[in-house]
């Protein structure tokens, strides 16, 4: 049993937001990344009547496909954005205290070459003011000995030492579900696979809330009328500003990341490098026991609604970097285990260098649609205070909006304490029992109940080869609002990016728990598998070899997508 104080994306529970839909609400916010997440809770936490919408899976957009990183952008110092790098470093340093397990410090290394720049003089100026933004010094020199036992196969030919410091890390999906959470426990709605497709206007011509359709089921659509609207919709923002006639103002930046097995490309903290053909860094990192390898920054002219992909020209990019950082381990872009894409909402300005536009955030209301696009991770709850900053004023008197109490940081909710979680969590090791309270917060003990029933005890087993437990799966399934099978291999247990093949070895183990959980069918069972395996092949496989043809052709090819359509119309319906 549940108790009551969890609250849970159960059985029935996108009927009965359905139900709820039409309000009216104080705040309808459009879009289930990091971003509305973080002011769906902002609002409800201020007594106000949320409800937010996504048009398929909470973080399904950005929020999933970042480099996972909650940092400051050591590179913009470089660029000037010294405001962005200090909020930033910030939230990292209260996310690392407010939420352990979820967000964990990662280490940094940077090795100097000799003869090379950035020289030593500039990383030691641009650490210092790092870590002085940050009111917390991290950052020490490394002599090359110990650098080549910290990363034992870097290039040693004109090593001269290098840098370490410290930023973090988390689990993107993680991350926005937890808030997400946060704000359906402070009475928020949500309701995913429903698509805000068009705005409603009063007489005057302001925005008074928009047009819900179901995603699933194309013949439901509701009119939801708010007090404020916010689109929070990333790299899709200029889509309902244009229903108000407004300009286009987004640059959809892409950015790609090869995974690569442990084993193959082992890293235990992260290495920044400085790209060989344009000085850009690019990074290797250790995440949920994989080797994360990205960044690109390239423009996006593929269709905002289809599953963005790696192009064969931005894994050949990544892989240089590290074959020349790492030439003892002969890598290939066809030893990626698989890949994944994000699309950065970033305002555009014109610069013709994609790496040089600002990753600052912007706030505009237009006919009082607030729309919230930009930014980072790290710093969605900077958006949010400024979001409720802006919507204030229309509840005057009538809750805590605006208040100076409102601008405070908002603590994820503390991770319970070893003798809350009951007699299913003494067994499990200290680190596992950190990352599952970091993750599912007040929830974790309801998880590991539901391991504790009968056939449970060794599903809190992790599952080999990732950090993940068995025990995830089921909770997933059972609680976590999963309605395609994707949502749960790819966002709320990540084996679609850790396991080879997505995880094709395990999906009968998957099966087995998940299938009871969720009430499917064989047949629909089936159907999901056969989706999501496509899915996987298509934009998430690791990039075709060079002698056989793509799975599917660039979208910047201007080609046509060949292959299973499960992505390309504006919603799926099945
Ligand atoms: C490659 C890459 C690496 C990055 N690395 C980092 C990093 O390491 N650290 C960091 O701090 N930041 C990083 N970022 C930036 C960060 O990921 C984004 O700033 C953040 O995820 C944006 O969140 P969002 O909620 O604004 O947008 P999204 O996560 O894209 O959410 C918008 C949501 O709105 C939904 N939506 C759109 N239109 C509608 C509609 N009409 N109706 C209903 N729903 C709709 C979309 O489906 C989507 O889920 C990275 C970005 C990229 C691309």
């Amino acid at each position: 049993m549940i108790p009551p104080a969890v609250h849970v994306l159960g059985p029935g529970w996108r009927d009965d937001a359905w139900e709820r839909l039409a309000g009216p609400w104080d705040v309808l916010v459009v879009g289930g990344g990091i971003s509305g997440a973080g002011v769906a809770r902002r609002a409800a936490r201020a007594g106000l009547r949320v409800v937010l919408v996504e048009q398929r899976d909470l973080a399904w957009g950005t929020s999933s496909r970042s480099s996972k990183l909650v940092h400051g952008g050591l590179r913009y110092l470089r660029e000037g954005q010294v405001g962005i790098v200090r909020d930033s470093v910030r939230e990292r340093e209260r996310l690392l205290q407010t939420a352990p397990g979820l967000v964990d410090e990662l280490g940094f290394l940077m090795p100097t070459y000799r003869g090379t720049s950035p020289g030593r003089w500039t990383y030691t100026a641009g650490l210092e003011v790092y870590d002085a933004l940050a009111g917390r010094r991290t950052h020490r020199r490394v002599r090359r000995t110990e650098l080549e036992l910290l990363a034992p196969r870097l290039r040693a030919s004109g090593l001269t030492g290098g840098f370490r410091y410290a930023d973090a890390q988390t689990d993107d999906a993680r991350l926005t579900f937890r808030v997400a959470m946060d704000a359906v426990a402070a009475g928020a709605a949500v309701l995913t696979y429903a698509v805000a497709e068009d705005v409603l206007r009063d007489g005057a011509g302001r925005v008074i809330g928009a047009r819900i359709r179901d995603a699933l089921d194309a013949g439901r659509a509701v009119d939801v009328h708010a007090t404020a609207t916010v689109s929070a919709t990333g790299a899709w923002a200029d889509q309902l500003r244009g229903r108000l006639g407004a300009d286009p103002r987004i640059r959809p930046l892409r950015g790609s990341h090869l995974v690569f097995p442990a084993w193959r490309f082992p890293v235990a903290q992260a290495v920044n490098v400085i790209h060989p053909a344009d000085g850009r860094p690019v990074f290797a990192f250790p995440w949920e026991g994989v080797t994360l390898v990205g960044t690109t920054d390239v423009d996006h002219a593929g269709d905002l609604d289809v599953e963005p992909r790696i192009s064969p020209a931005e894994a050949a990019y990544l892989v240089e970097a590290m074959a020349a950082a790492f030439p003892a381990l002969d890598l290939h872009p066809e030893d990626a285990m698989a890949s994944f894409a994000g699309v950065r909402p970033v305002i555009g300005t014109g610069r013709a260098d994609p790496s040089k536009e600002s990753r600052d955030h912007a706030a505009w209301d237009e006919h009082g649609l607030l729309t919230l696009t930009g930014g980072k991770l790290t710093t969605f709850d900077v958006l949010a205070r400024e979001a409720l900053r802006a919507i204030g004023p229309r509840f005057a008197g009538r809750t805590a909006v605006g208040a100076p109490e409102m601008d405070r940081p908002v603590d994820a909710v503390p991770a319970p304490r070893l003798v809350e979680l009951g007699p299913g969590a003494r067994d499990l090791p200290a680190d596992d029992l950190r990352r599952l309270a970091g993750r599912y917060g007040r929830a974790t003990s309801s998880l590991l109940d539901a391991a504790g029933e009968p056939g449970g005890r060794e599903i809190l087993e992790r599952i080999p080869g990732t950090a993940s437990t068995w025990a995830e799966v089921r909770w997933a399934a059972r609680a976590e609002g999963v309605v395609h099978l994707e949502d749960l291999l790819l966002r709320r247990v990540r084996l679609g990016l850790t396991l080879p093949q997505g995880g094709a070895a395990v999906l009968d183990r998957v099966r087995a728990i998940a299938q009871p959980e969720l009430g499917w069918s064989d047949a629909r069972w089936d159907a999901e598998e056969a989706a999501y395996r496509a899915l996987w092949a298509s934009d998430y496989a690791p990039p075709a070899r060079e002698d056989s043809p793509p799975a599917r052709e660039d979208a910047d090819d201007e080609r046509p997508p060949a292959g299973v359509d499960i992505g390309s119309s504006t919603v799926r319906v099945r």
